[in-house]
C-alpha cells in the first residue's frame, strides 16, 4: 500500500536479514519505539500460523524475548514489535 511505511520501509534502522528459510518477515528496529520489529508482508488480518512463525522466528532471532503484540502505530498491517531488543 503507498505510503505505509510498513509496506515501504526505508532501510533507516537496523535491519536483519537473511532470515532462515520459510520466514517471510521484514525484520528491522522501529523508528518510533527503538525496538525490532517483526513486520508481515501485508495488510489485514494475520493469517493462519502467521503468529506461529513470528513466534518461532522471535525464538530464533531474540531468544527469551517477549513479544508485543498490540499494534501501535499502523493498526491493519500486521507487526509486532519485539520488547527489550
Ligand atoms: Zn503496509
Ligand atoms: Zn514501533
Amino acid at each position: 500500500m503507498t505510503g505505509c511505511e510498513l509496506c515501504n520501509p526505508k532501510r533507516e534502522t537496523e535491519w536483519i536479514d537473511n532470515l532462515p528459510a520459510g520466514f517471510d518477515f521484514n525484520v528491522f528496529r522501529c523508528r518510533a519505539h527503538h525496538e525490532f520489529m517483526i513486520v508481515s508482508k501485508h495488510h489485514g488480518e494475520w493469517e493462519p500460523h502467521e503468529r506461529e512463525l513470528a513466534e518461532m522466528l522471535r525464538d530464533i532471532l531474540f531468544p527469551g524475548k517477549a513479544i508485543r503484540w498490540e499494534q501501535l502505530s499502523i493498526g491493519d498491517h500486521p507487526h509486532v514489535h519485539v520488547v527489550g531488543t
